[in-house]
């Protein structure tokens, strides 16, 4: 048994990408693992100060995993905040972590923009919090798109370097686990974090620029496809899609250099569960304006139950927020014997 750990900010409307990347890949986690999945509403600060709409977003995501199919009362659903152990221990790996690290991090990067003396300091140190998301619980395996790899990279970093750090300390309170790293037996306190990265659509790009990610924040609508979407709307987008002149090639090799139909054929083998081989043996030598409509109708066939839920329980707010309060509790019950053992570890007095 697995303990599975992921998240998802309110920061926006959620698209295609969020499904098939995570939220997909939650509900396939549940079968024989203990599941966290917790909306990282303190991480929708690190961009974007003030939010008028964050109850809304928060309820939102929650509705979209429970939508999706994420039972509540086998696995716990819950909004970060509700938890201030994350925080606390966001602040020791912000003690561990190097600058160095934080200064590779691409997501701050393409997040802070030009001027980036007026980022947050809280987007810089994101990933510090999105470490002590998953260590608070101990959780071993994180399911996410890929780009979230690289921060998964550094929360092993700080798991590692804190296990070194205080590795005198850990023996002695007798809270370490035994774990393996490369083959080398470590008595660790915190686990090594896997990624669980993949299936067909890992990175789904945006419908306007094949070479940009889609996004919640990328300004352009038109340039994802929402979870909210009605048919009309995921019909005009991609029929919209950016493509090229060509038709589809008849093997995976011919979609090189070609970011756009490599995207729509991978969001297509996703959907219907598909390798992009096999969508390209039914497709290869059509023209976009044939497998634009059956694209269409199967993204409608697999959203729109989804979608139904999701307004079902926007409605009737009070199920969704008895929920996150119940997922609350224990998550904090559970967080909050980490953090004890953190503590003393440490040596705070408490
Ligand atoms: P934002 O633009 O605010 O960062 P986002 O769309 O990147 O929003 P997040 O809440 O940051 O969404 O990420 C939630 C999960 O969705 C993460 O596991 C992330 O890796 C995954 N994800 C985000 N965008 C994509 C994408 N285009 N393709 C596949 N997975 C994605
Ligand atoms: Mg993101």
């Amino acid at each position: 048994k697995k303990l599975v750990f992921s998240g998802v900010q309110p920061t926006g409307n959620l698209h295609l990408g969020n499904y098939l990347g995570a939220i997909r890949r939650f509900v396939a986690l549940q079968e024989g693992n203990d599941c966290i999945y917790c909306v990282v509403d303190m991480h929708a600060l690190t961009a974007q100060l003030v939010h008028d709409d964050m109850p809304s977003q928060t309820r939102s995501i929650a509705a979209a995993f429970i939508a999706a199919g994420i039972d509540p009362e086998k696995h716990i659903v819950f909004n970060q905040s509700a938890v201030p152990q994350h925080a606390e221990l966001a602040w020791i790996f912000n003690c561990v972590a190097r600058i160095g690290w934080m200064n590779r991090m691409t997501q701050f990067k393409d997040k802070a923009g030009k001027d980036r003396e007026q980022a947050s300091l809280g987007l810089y140190a994101y990933p510090s919090l999105m470490a002590a998301d998953i260590l608070v619980y101990r959780a071993t395996h994180v399911p996410v798109g890929e780009d979230q790899k690289q921060h998964l990279e550094l929360a092993r970093d700080i798991a590692m370097k804190f296990n070194l750090d205080y590795a005198e300390h850990i023996s002695k309170t007798g809270y370490g686990v035994d774990i393996t790293v490369g083959d080398e037996p470590v008595h660790a306190y915190f686990p090594m974090v896997e990624p669980l990265i993949g299936g067909p659509a890992p990175r789904v790009m945006s419908l306007r620029d094949g070479t940009k990610k889609m996004s919640k924040s990328d300004p352009s609508d038109l340039s994802r496809i929402n979870l909210m979407d009605d048919e009309e709307a995921i019909s005009k987008k991609i029929r919209k899609a950016k493509t090229d002149p060509d038709g589809l090639p008849s093997d995976v090799d011919g979609l090189h250099g070609r970011p756009e139909a490599d995207n729509l054929v991978a969001i297509y083998a996703a959907l219907a569960d598909k390798s992009k081989a096999a969508v390209l043996a039914e497709f290869g030598g059509q023209q976009f304006s044939v497998f634009k409509p059956a694209l269409v109708d199967l993204a409608i066939h697999v959203l729109a139950p989804i979608t139904g839920e999701m307004r079902r329980l926007m409605d009737d707010t009070s199920h969704i927020d008895a929920i996150l309060r119940k997922g609350g509790e224990r998550a904090r019950e559970r967080a909050e014997v980490t953090m004890k053992q953190v503590r003393d570890v440490i040596g705070f007095l408490y």
